[in-house]
């Protein structure tokens, strides 16, 4: 998969895209991360990407024709899936837009910043809208990391064992069943018997019990859901 980035600050990803699966996703040549910075295509004196909002009110808007641009150069090279934009209006992110979007094979996301990007981009370019929850963040830069992620750890290849994403919480809309590793027993807190039993039958049984039981504590809105 090749995901292009669109952002005015590409400092906030190099952190979160150089460890762990997001690395080992890239180092293993399974999915190629390129970060565009819209500032290198203002075209104005001082590369500026914001401007004061037309009719007034609080917050710069960043301008149309930087990020025109960008979208542009990219597309003449590659063509795109879709073209996502990060943005608390767009639809709620769950497991399921992930596992739709981590089979396609060139993604962009575009990030916005201040008060937002001009509307004529959502309407020229924009295919799809994703929020990652009922908040509002700085930028679409923290949102778009946890996008990606969501989406490179379902690259099949990407996770060690193939099998791990599909034992994860929100597949099969159930959240998962409580995990233990060594020791079996911390100052008399004990790991549940059936785990050490070497059963896998049972064990696969209580697990799906667990899970359960913990959906339809926690999160019985997953039964309801389709
Ligand atoms: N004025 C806008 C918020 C702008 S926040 C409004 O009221 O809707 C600046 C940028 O941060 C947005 O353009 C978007 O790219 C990103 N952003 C903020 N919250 C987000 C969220 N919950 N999910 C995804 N992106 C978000």
């Amino acid at each position: 998969m090749r995901l292009d980035i669109l952002t005015i600050f590409p400092e906030m990803f190099e952190g979160a895209f150089s460890l762990s699966i997001i690395k080992r996703a890239q180092t293993k040549g399974l999915v190629d991360i390129h970060i565009a910075n819209i500032r290198d295509y203002a075209t104005n004196k001082h590369k500026r990407v914001d401007d004061y909002p037309y009719g007034g009110g609080s917050g710069m808007v960043m301008m149309i024709e930087p990020i025109a641009l960008c979208i542009e150069h990219l597309q003449s090279k590659t063509s795109y899936d879709e073209i996502i934009f990060m943005s608390p209006d767009g639809k709620l992110l769950d497991q399921k837009a992930a596992n739709n979007l981590s089979t396609c094979r060139n993604l962009m996301i575009l990030c916005g910043h201040y008060k937002g990007i001009d509307e004529r981009i959502r309407e020229k370019y924009i295919t799809r809208e994703i929020s990652i929850g009922n908040y509002v963040l700085s930028g679409g830069e923290l949102a778009a990391a946890v996008l990606t992620d969501s989406i490179i750890r379902l690259i099949p290849g990407v996770l060690n064992d193939e099998t791990s994403a599909l034992s994860d919480s929100f597949q099969d809309d159930m959240i998962s069943a409580p995990v233990y590793t060594r020791p079996a027993d911390y100052k008399g807190m004990k790991v549940p018997e059936i785990l050490l039993s070497g059963n896998d039958k049972e064990i696969y049984q209580w697990r799906q019990n667990k899970a359960l039981e913990r959906t339809k504590a926690r999160r019985p809105d997953l039964f309801i859901e389709d």
